[in-house]
């Protein structure tokens, strides 16, 4: 099969990703194989691939957005039949008994596994996956259109979940690419007004069109003083700006696996009992739940499609804020 294979981490610029010929995966017990039709460019494959992550399987084919139909299924698989439309997300698999895990905060996991990080996701024509981590994917998506959803629209919904929003709050969104632009669409269903900080023009323009109340630059006050925001960007210099930005006992959720070092702030930004709180992984529900209600609201994405083949120019242009929306690699192009 043809694939996009890391073998060494190195910077984007270098074009890290050999687009090359590599071995068809065969399903284990219990996992299904995938034909993958597309696979959605996320931030964090940039982190695995420039090595901000330290590698966990090496060379590694990263990737972790997948839409594909199910083309074979392996022993002991009876929930999903062959020729299912199905989604492939970040979490491959949990240990399933450890104390996170038996406490329902599986994406807590002392043992998980990564697509395309601790294990070879969808940048390549076939891929495998669990059959109990693998989501029957809703009608209405194309599949361009499903692929960010698997990760950008879970993990944005997971901290719109952390944020704990009433009708009519007021939300900011630091940074503004894919994940911000699906999860403003759920906020606008609930009835919350969001506000968007983002460095890149282009970025602000979708914010405007979306709906978004406010658009200013990364560090800029909001004209109002937020309920709740969440931060996309991997910048820990903007977690100062966003706690200034909330109200009293306002909510900052971080939304990205990776940031920069955050800079010694004043103890009065976060006191009157403001919170700041990470968001790591996603469960399976949230996963359900969200590509449940994104068919119901509907969701829809802006993205730019690629060919497997232009992975590094995908994340070239991910890096230099050049997507509006989410960029997605289409095989067989
Ligand atoms: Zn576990
Ligand atoms: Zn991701």
């Amino acid at each position: 099969m043809k694939a996009c294979l890391l073998r060494t981490p190195g910077r984007i610029e270098e074009n890290p990703l050999e687009f090359t010929d590599y071995p068809e995966p065969e399903p284990g017990h219990g996992e299904l194989l995938v034909r993958v039709q597309v696979c959605g460019v996320c931030r964090t494959d940039l982190h695995v691939i420039e090595g901000e992550l330290p590698p966990k399987k090496s060379a590694v084919i990263p990737g972790h957005q997948v839409v594909g139909i199910v083309e074979k299924t392996g022993e002991d698989c009876h929930r999903i039949a062959k020729g299912a439309r199905v989604g492939i997300a970040w979490l491959h698999k949990t240990d399933g008994t450890c104390g996170y895990c038996r406490r329902g905060e599986e994406n807590l996991c002392d043992a998980p596994l990564f697509t395309g990080y601790s294990v070879d996701g969808g940048y390549a024509e076939w891929i495998v996956a669990p059959e109990s981590f693998v989501y029957p994917l809703p009608q209405g998506f194309p599949d361009e259109q499903a692929a960010p959803l698997l990760c950008a629209g879970i993990i944005g919904y997971r901290c719109l979940r952390m944020a704990q929003l009433e009708r009519g709050a007021k939300l900011g969104f630091y940074g503004f690419g894919a994940a911000a632009h699906v999860a403003i669409q759920v906020a606008k269903y609930w009835g919350v007004e969001v506000f968007a900080s983002t460095r890149d023009a282009r970025h602000q323009r979708l914010a405007m069109e979306l709906g978004a109340k406010w658009v200013g630059g990364t560090l800029d006050a909001p004209p109002e003083k937020l309920d709740a925001a969440i931060v996309f960007a991997p910048a820990g210099d903007i977690v100062p700006a966003a706690l200034k930005a909330l109200r009293k006992g306002g909510r900052l959720i971080l939304g990205g696996i990776h940031m920069s070092d955050i800079p010694s702030f004043p103890y009065d930004l976060l006191y009157q009992e403001r919170m700041i709180r990470s968001v790591a992984n996603n469960t399976r529900r949230d996963g359900e739940e969200f590509l449940a209600l994104a068919a119901q609201i509907p969701v829809r994405t802006h993205v730019q499609v690629f060919a497997l083949r232009e992975a590094n120019r995908a994340l070239n242009a991910l890096k230099n804020d050049a997507i509006a929306g989410a960029a997605v690699l289409r095989m067989g192009s």
